[in-house]
């Protein structure tokens, strides 16, 4: 086993699981690997975070939602530093509201002022939904969000309102992952009906790219599977150019559908930490619930085809299987050059083990993987890639990239995989970085470019088995049959 020699300090742990079968404890010994859990001492401060804040993720949730208003309980720099983000990745207009605390509104509490905002989002931009997302500051000071909510309501009784729904997004817990998850849960648990069933299947997406959600919508087509898609972001964070500018998303899920989503045959989450709508469907109306993983690479695009396949009781359609057997073709190709390979990869973490099993498909190695998360479900996720691929990654959740870079310095790598925020790692420790998740800044054509399913894995491995070749390769003087 690996030393971690670079520790910061001597609090941090690197533990050894390589005999263990229990996916939730951390501190056993397992075949798989080491893992580097650092205690909350570690640091003075997080230098360079693998992580956003809660309600970053509640805003891409609701921006899939035709109509729909974000706005966030707390002070303007909130929304700025979400629009900012969003718009440099996404590039795209982004409308976030806020209702603008001040010294005095923290003091005396945010009512008047979430009031006055639900008035003024109501009557001048006529939104079909306003979703209230609450912020570290509104939720420290303890503003009841719902009461205030039900008195705008019942001053407005006569009069017809959009739907308003509360979300509780304290952003100095959990991670812009669990924004985004409580989003989906507060919309289901505000909106869902039960009536008439239909034979559609709801799709939790995650905050995966438009690119993504358009990938899975047409597999959804070619299998002839109708859906409703929770939230649906392909149109509005991807728009195309028409030379009108809307305030709010001019497409995406409908309110009707988002009713309609407790009436489904199933639900598929395709990231596993963002299942906790799906499981609320399930237990208040039955409705069938599937958790992830993250369709990325072959096995894991095969799971998603064949639960489709279960529910709908139908075959793999013709160009899906060519596409496979596309992919497969192509992660043969390619193997000789990304064989052995060692990789680290970093970001969310249904997005990380969707890559970590899909390296690992190539012939590389998941040599460490790393996440601002904590979660047992990650760790069950690295050890199912590290049985299958018998390698042994280093799993660093709840970590910065200060940690990602003092692991790869004692531990080298041959490739990166992660958003814009390692681009100095990679360029300190001349490591070529294979930009993928969010936010990509740096780089144009994060919202286009797909990672999920079999055509998009299939550039996935022709882009990484480049990286290597320009790489490891050219500078030889591109010898290499
Ligand atoms: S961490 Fe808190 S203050 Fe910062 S953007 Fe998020 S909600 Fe606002």
């Amino acid at each position: 086993m690996n030393e971690y020699k670079s520790l910061p300090n001597e609090d941090s742990k690197c533990i050894d699981l390589t005999s263990c079968d229990s996916g939730s404890d951390t501190n056993c010994n397992g075949s798989f690997g080491e893992i580097y859990i650092p205690e909350s001492k570690k640091h003075f401060a997080v230098i360079n975070p693998s992580k956003m804040c809660q309600p970053m993720g509640a805003v891409q949730a609701l921006l899939g939602i035709d109509g729909a208003m974000p706005l966030i309980h707390g002070s303007q720099g909130c929304s700025t530093y979400l629009r900012f983000q969003m718009c440099r990745h996404f590039r795209e207009p982004v409308n976030i509201s806020s209702t603008s605390m001040s010294e005095s509104t923290v003091v005396y509490g945010g009512e008047e002022n979430l009031l006055k905002a639900l008035e003024t989002i109501w009557r001048e931009y006529k939104p079909k939904l306003i979703g209230v997302t609450s912020s570290c500051l509104t939720e420290t000071i303890g503003d009841d969000m719902n009461l205030i909510i039900r008195k705008f309501r019942s001053e407005h009784s006569d009069e017809e309102l959009p739907l308003i729904i509360p979300i509780s997004t304290p952003s100095y817990s959990g991670s812009h992952v669990d924004g985004y998850d409580k989003t989906i849960k507060s919309l289901l648990e505000n909106m869902a009906l039960q009536n008439q069933a239909n034979d559609k299947i709801n799709i939790v997406p995650g905050n995966i790219s438009p690119a993504d959600v358009r990938e899975i919508k047409e597999i959804l087509e070619l299998m002839e599977c109708s859906s409703i898609i929770l939230t649906d972001n392909s149109e509005s964070l991807d728009a195309p150019h028409t030379g009108s500018v809307s305030f709010l998303p001019p497409a995406g899920t409908k309110i009707n559908e988002i009713i309609d989503s407790a009436n489904s045959k199933a639900s598929i989450s395709l990231c596993k930490h963002a299942n906790s709508g799906a499981k609320f469907l399930e237990k208040r109306f039955d409705v069938k619930s599937i958790s992830g993983p993250l369709p990325v690479g072959l096995k894991n695009t095969d799971k998603f085809i064949s639960a489709i396949c279960q529910i709908k009781n139908c075959e793999l359609p013709e160009k899906l299987e060519k596409d496979r057997g596309r992919l497969i073709d192509t992660i043969i190709d390619a193997h000789p050059y990304n064989y052995q390979r060692k990789v680290a990869i970093y970001g969310d973490p249904d997005v990380v083990s969707g890559l970590a099993g899909f390296t690992a498909e190539l012939g590389m190695m998941p040599a460490v993987v790393c996440t601002g998360a904590e979660s047992i479900r990650f760790l069950d996720d690295m050890k199912e890639v590290a049985k299958e691929s018998g390698s042994k990654p280093a799993v660093m959740q709840g970590c910065d990239l200060y940690d990602l870079q003092n692991y790869i310095k004692d531990n080298p790598v041959d490739l990166l995989i992660g958003n814009s925020y390692g681009a100095r790692i990679a360029n300190e420790e001349n490591i070529p970085l294979f930009r993928v998740g969010f936010p990509i800044y740096d780089r144009m054509g994060a919202q286009r470019n797909p990672i999920v399913g079999y055509s998009a894995g299939i550039r996935l491995v022709d882009t990484l088995a480049n990286m290597i070749l320009e790489k490891y390769y050219d500078a030889s003087g591109g010898e290499i049959e």
